[in-house]
């Protein structure tokens, strides 16, 4: 029979999917022998039987109240006895941590009789009360779902009846007035009483956890952090401790390392009687961690010496959450902390650096799309620039946007393409539908550990929290900074993550110092140098190539500056714009052969100029040279446009022939469906002349390179092939227009002729295309476009945010290529191609070859290379040796994500 509830000695950290994060490393902690509060851990498989089956498993609580009883008699004391009750807390854990989302008690097995008891056992009634009043609160709140202001209003109300300002102020008499208000909020809500019985108190807490797994803030979080949604979570419940007990208690959160930078040293928050969640709900304004070495010092040391410990347990930096209850320390809680991506790095090398891991591990620890992040543009440095207020620095970045005061006016600004900043007194749960679509988040309250604090990190997002100079007055549609200016929400303000500081107006930004670094600048900054140094060993690590898709010289330098092997796409059309446009349009305005052959020859010139240049900028690399792609009429004037001037022009009964011939050839190339039309190769097939002119280009481009003492590598690339008739018609007039130019020139040079695999017929039939292909690249945009069957020009702003909301997919197939679907092709075709051809080269182009998951994906199926935007080059090597270390490392039980 399945077991379903776990003493916390029971356990390990190593057990996280049955455990939930949270009770694995209760249980490790307690196996450490460090001071943790007694409890026991209700595993995932029973919440996920209970949202399978809609009630709990048989057993459940019969295993619940032999736990129950086993932790009643380490404590000496009975679950709502009246005379000394054991308190305990009811807390969600699920396998990956999601801060804020679901539910806590704390506080159960109060009741009329046992807060009597309490009282008389701590000799505190005030602290009875409170407790009480507490449970009373949160109770109502999670289990029976009445909203939050219904209690807060009350509170409120309380105190402005006696004059206080600070929860602290109340009174015991005031604190049983409250209880009694709560109960009756709690009973006009539901039309019953509080439960006064401590079992179905906790059962009931048990169900509500089980429950919050479901609600759509925790879905809409893991759809954003790419968490399954049928893990389930697991509950902890605990011993109370408490930090509520006047002066010589209280509660913090803290970390062995910042952080926000990573530098070396313990970080964090406390706050003297308070409880745990006062803390995180910047309810009131904490002090730091090393204050508390004067306030309690015995206390402090000691938790210095955890912290050490568990850091070197982990090998990691931990986050940590802890209460005193009248000197006597307590861990709540640990895990491997949250981190921005500079402190991800910075952490991962000086953790190397102290041989705490190897740099293997080390590159484990960093994900790509933290290094993509550290790519970002920051504040340009002015030192005029006056800030008008300043928070923490709690999630760095560079955020410019207009202000706005809740989280709905976030969504709909944002929803018309407005950058907006999000600023509140203090964020919850339900703002984040507005950090999410937020530039940055700026709050007047609460710490770096707070909510928003911690939510922004996690999400990447430019975070400034507790700017206490700022009164932010959501009822008047402002914020107003203390002794400064009136800001109305629609203004523009900057946010700096990485100082703290606010500014009015929009600040101009500059570039990253990594991606300077990358650049060959000669940069003093501790992360681009490490970046730099984790970079070197990727090289060394990785399997797969990475190429550049560049189309200039400009980006082709910086391509080969960021460490790209090559070009894995060169797109041509561009060359076809702007001055050239006109060209074109006598390309295709022309009548006859020789017209046609005129236009080309035009073309030829410029198009050589294009190559040399490319080829000068990769010298002894591979450039892969894309025959062009797009449908004709991309290059013509718009059809309305051109139809009304050349009605006025008929009108005025001016002539002009072009325009005229323009005109139809428009309404001839129209199309309904452009991306599905006369594109890519049918263009080679029925304009063979465009083609033929290009592949002379490139020929006579890399034949002057060779006879300039040179080492040009160009490669030609067909697009949009989807059988290999296509490709060996095309393929045989390359040739020989390739042959001629190289003949006539007197140069020996192989120049590789390959297709782009981006029609799905074509993945399918590789073994036949292969035939006549020297190399395939994978262009999974087009590829994605037509398994899928969605336009790529239309469907992400149609209807994916949908799609994403109702878990249709947790990612744009076009961000991160589908495994099942799209990717099966890729693979197919792959194994096809070799097949037909041993040693077949292979690459991939789409805007995928950047993305880190999809780079693990090309890995797996034994590409050569993969090739992106020149800036997520370094990404790619990035993921490219993570892949391999993921690999090596992934025993059952890794996760690396
Ligand atoms: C592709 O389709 O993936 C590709 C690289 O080509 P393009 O995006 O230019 O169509
Ligand atoms: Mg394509």
């Amino acid at each position: 029979m399945t077991t379903f509830v776990f003493d916390f000695a029971e356990g390990n950290k190593e057990l996280k999917d049955l455990l939930g994060g949270k009770g694995a490393n209760l249980a490790e902690m307690t196996n450490l022998g460090l001071p943790v509060p007694p409890g026991f851990t209700i595993s995932t498989e029973a919440c996920r039987a209970f949202l399978v089956e809609g009630k709990e498993p048989d057993q459940l609580a019969t295993e619940i109240a032999e736990h129950l009883r086993a932790l009643e008699d380490k404590m000496g004391r009975r679950l709502g006895d009246p005379t000394d009750p054991l308190l305990v807390s009811v807390r969600s854990g699920a396998k990956f941590s999601m801060p804020g989302m679901m539910e806590t008690v704390l506080d159960v097995g109060l009741n009329d009789e046992s807060v009597v008891g309490l009282a008389n056992q701590s000799g505190d009634e005030r602290f009875a009360a409170d407790s009480y009043r507490r449970l009373l609160q949160m109770f109502g709140g999670t289990v029976l779902g009445i909203e939050h202001d219904a209690f807060a209003d009350r509170l409120d109300a309380l105190k402005k009846r006696r004059g206080v300002i600070a929860d602290t102020e109340l009174g015991v008499e005031d604190l049983r007035e409250l209880i009694a208000e709560y109960k009756v909020v709690i009973r006009e809500h539901t039309g019953e009483d509080f439960p006064q019985e401590p079992a179905e108190q906790l059962r009931l807490c048990v169900l509500a956890v089980f429950k919050s797994w479901n609600t759509p803030r925790a879905a809409l979080y893991r759809r954003q952090e790419r968490i399954a949604d049928d893990l389930g979570t697991a509950v902890n419940i605990q011993a109370m401790v408490f930090g509520n007990r006047g002066a010589t208690s209280g509660s913090g959160v803290a970390f062995t390392r910042d952080p926000a930078s990573g530098a070396p040293g313990v970080y964090g928050d406390y706050l003297t009687n308070a409880q745990g969640e006062d803390v995180v709900a910047g309810i009131r304004n904490t002090v730091p961690l090393a204050d508390l070495e004067q306030i309690d010092p015995p206390s402090y040391r000691q938790l210095m010496d955890i912290m050490a410990k568990l850091e070197k347990h982990y090998r990691d930096m931990c986050d940590i959450e802890f209460t005193i209850e009248e000197g006597k320390l307590w861990m709540l809680q640990t895990r491997v902390g949250k981190r921005t991506p500079e402190a991800a790095v910075r952490i991962a090398v000086h953790m190397a650096e102290e041989l705490l891991i190897d740099r293997d591990e080390a590159m484990l620890r960093v994900t790509g799309h933290q290094l993509a992040a550290l790519m970002f543009p920051r504040f340009a440095p002015d030192p005029e620039r006056r800030s008008v207020a300043t928070g923490m620095n709690a999630s760095p970045g560079a955020a410019v946007g207009r202000v706005v005061l809740d989280s709905a006016t976030a969504v709909e600004w944002a929803g018309r393409g407005e950058k907006v900043i999000l600023v509140r007194k203090e964020t919850n749960p339900d703002d984040l539908h507005g950090m999410v679509v937020s530039q940055g988040i700026l709050t007047s309250r609460g710490g770096k550990t707070s909510h928003a604090a911690v939510v922004a990190r996690g999400m990447g997002r430019t975070c400034v929290c507790g700017a206490e100079a700022l009164d932010v007055d959501p009822e008047n549609r402002r914020f107003i900074v203390r002794n400064g200016p009136v800001v109305n929400e629609g203004d523009v303000i900057s946010i700096d993550g990485s100082t703290g500081e606010v500014f009015l107006g929009e600040v101009p930004v500059s570039d990253s110092a990594v991606v300077r670094k990358l650049e060959g600048e000669d940069v003093d900054d501790p992360v681009a140098h490490a970046v730099a140094r984790l970079l070197m060993h990727a090289d060394e690590v990785r399997r797969l190539d990475v190429r550049a898709n560049a189309d200039t010289p400009e980006d082709a330098q910086r391509s080969r500056r960021f460490g790209a092997s090559g070009i894995g796409l060169c797109r041509t059309e561009h060359m076809f714009l702007g001055d050239r446009r006109e060209l074109v349009e006598h390309l295709i305005v022309a009548e006859d052969e020789a017209g046609q052959a005129a236009a080309l020859d035009k073309l030829l010139p410029l198009q050589r100029q294009d190559f040399t240049e490319i080829f000068e900028a990769m010298d002894g690399l591979p450039v892969t040279i894309r025959l062009i792609d797009p449908p004709l009429h991309e290059f013509l004037p718009d059809l309305t446009e051109l139809a009304v001037h050349v009605a006025l022009a008929d009108e005025r009964h001016i002539e002009d022939e072009h325009d005229r011939k323009l005109l139809q050839a428009v309404k001839r190339l129209h199309e309904q469906n452009p991306m599905l039309g006369l594109r890519g190769v049918r263009l080679g097939i029925t304009i063979p002349g465009l083609f033929l002119m290009q592949a002379r280009a490139i020929a006579e481009a890399a034949a002057a390179r060779v006879l300039a003492g040179g080492d040009p590598r160009p490669e030609i690339m067909v697009p949009l092939v989807s059988t290999e008739r296509e490709l060996a018609l095309v393929r045989a007039q390359l040739e020989e227009v390739v042959a001629a130019v190289l003949d006539e020139q007197g140069v020996e040079l192989h120049i590789p002729i390959g297709t782009m695999i981006e029609i799905p017929r074509a993945a399918v039939t590789a073994d036949k295309i292969a035939h006549w292909a020297d190399f395939f690249s994978f262009g999974t945009n087009d590829l994605t476009q037509m398994t899928w069957g969605f336009s790529r020009d239309d469907v992400e702003s149609e209807f994916f945010a949908a799609y994403l909301e109702k878990g249709v997919f947790t990612a744009s197939p076009f961000e991160s290529i589908d495994v099942e679907g799209v990717g099966a092709l890729v693979r197919t075709a792959a194994e096809l191609g070799r097949k037909a051809k041993p040693g077949l080269h292979l690459g991939v182009c789409g805007e995928h070859g950047g993305d880190p998951e999809s780079i693990h994906f090309f890995d797996s199926v034994g590409l050569d290379y993969v090739s992106c935007s020149p800036f997520r080059v370094p990404v790619a090597r990035w993921e490219a040796a993570r892949s391999v270390l993921a690999a090596r490392a992934s025993g059952p039980g890794s996760d690396v994500r």
